[in-house]
């Protein structure tokens, strides 16, 4: 074989400065505050959970739609906590995690050329997901400001074309910690019924979110429930990334499609952890409220020492990450700054990985804070140390 046999619409999804980063960290034994994964165990009932649902034998494929329980404990929470109600059999779907999930919604209801508004900087999967569907990314900048990261009305507006047939929203937003607020809702539910446009909702870490913040799902918008797929799962909100376990609800046609890709994806998966998830559904949200009040705490302890260390912080709302400036530290480059950064013995990943569009912003770099406060600190005095 010559050359490069990645398919040509897969080139530049190769390798990331993520895979880099992550290999620096384990050869420099540095302290990896790049990767987004938290360093402690989910609620031990739901860790339990699981084991026993392998003991009891539930171990065979699930129903392609997912194990029923789990739908039935995702339309309870829905209801609960956005007030809006899904059937379980024919609105709500289990995916091999929400990544699975959103690859199988882009696959289902894009044709070939059709566009998908993006805000950028963006989750890694999606812009790899929109070419596996032969769409066109259309990104819409949220920036850098003194407050916090935002778009401009007018951007998004223009973004707008004939072919566009989907919205991406991320909130709240990785890697930039953003949770949007009633009043980008607003702007963006406008756009998708003014162009009739698809929405798909990433909400995975809609209860990761601090100061008193609320996470809102477009769905609960006007004339919006039933063009929005509402994707979550169980990964961040009890700790168990490894586990795989989403979910997409929505209203019954756009649910049947995405159904219909993802049963040739995976067709479902995790038998066992879905019956654990529905179980933590229904009785862990107290650990998942002492987990935000936790993260919270850890994001303070991180900001706290990046302002010690010189470092200039956004302010993060919600999820697991802290932007940081590395211009406060002398670098226009955010990619020579992680590079140079384990000899302070620490390692981030470069925010410009994250980017869709052109000329992104090259200075920025993502922490990651969901790590044991015993880390953090350590981080924080070795970035002081070095400074
Ligand atoms: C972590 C993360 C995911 C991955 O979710 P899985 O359920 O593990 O597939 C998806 N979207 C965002 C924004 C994330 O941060």
């Amino acid at each position: 074989m010559t050359g490069d046999p990645l398919a040509a619409r897969l080139r530049g999804f190769g390798s990331s400065v993520f895979v880099e980063m992550t290999e620096l960290a384990i050869r420099t034994g540095a302290i990896n505050l790049g990767q987004g994964f938290p360093d402690t165990g989910g609620p031990p009932g739901l860790l339990a959970a699981a084991s026993a649902a392998v003991d009891a034998g539930h171990n065979q494929y699930p129903p392609v739609r997912g194990v029923a329980d789990l739908r039935a404990a995702v339309a309870e929470h829905r209801a609960r906590h956005y007030s809006t109600p899904y059937d379980p059999d024919e609105e709500v779907l289990i995916t091999t995690g929400a990544t699975c999930g959103i690859a199988a919604a882009l696959l289902a209801l894009c044709e070939p050329g059709a566009e998908v508004i993006v805000f950028d900087p963006c989750y890694d999967s999606y812009a790899a997901g929109i070419a596996m569907a032969a769409g066109v990314l259309r990104p819409v900048r949220l920036r850098a400001e003194e407050t916090g990261f935002a778009f401009d009305p007018d951007e998004l507006r223009a973004a707008v074309t004939p072919r566009t047939r989907m919205l991406l929203l991320n909130t709240p937003h990785n890697p930039t910690g953003k949770v949007f607020t009633a009043a980008e809702l607003d702007l963006i539910a406008e756009c998708c019924r003014e162009h009739d446009l698809i929405a798909v909702t990433d909400e995975v870490h809609e209860h990761l979110v601090y100061d008193g913040a609320v996470t809102r799902s477009l769905a609960q918008w006007p004339g919006m429930r039933d063009r929005t797929l509402a994707i979550s799962g169980a990964g961040k909100t009890f700790s168990v990334t490894g586990w795989k376990v989403g979910w997409v609800c929505g209203p019954a046609p756009l649910v049947a499609a995405v159904r219909a890709a993802h049963q040739y994806l995976t067709f479902n998966s995790g038998t066992a952890f879905q019956v654990a998830v529905a179980h933590g559904l229904r009785e862990h949200m107290g650990w998942v409220a002492d987990l935000r009040a936790d993260l919270a705490a850890r994001r303070d302890l991180l900001a706290e020492g990046m302002a010690k260390a010189g470092l200039t912080a956004f302010r993060a709302e919600g999820t697991y990450f802290l932007q940081v400036d590395a211009r406060s530290w002398g670098y226009a480059d955010g990619v020579e700054f992680c590079r140079d950064l384990p000899k302070a013995g620490v390692v981030a990943v470069p925010t410009v990985g994250f980017y869709q569009g052109a000329d992104p912003p090259r200075s920025l770099v993502r922490f990651a804070f969901c790590k044991r406060p015993e880390v953090l600190a350590a981080a924080v005095e070795a970035l002081c140390a070095s400074r």
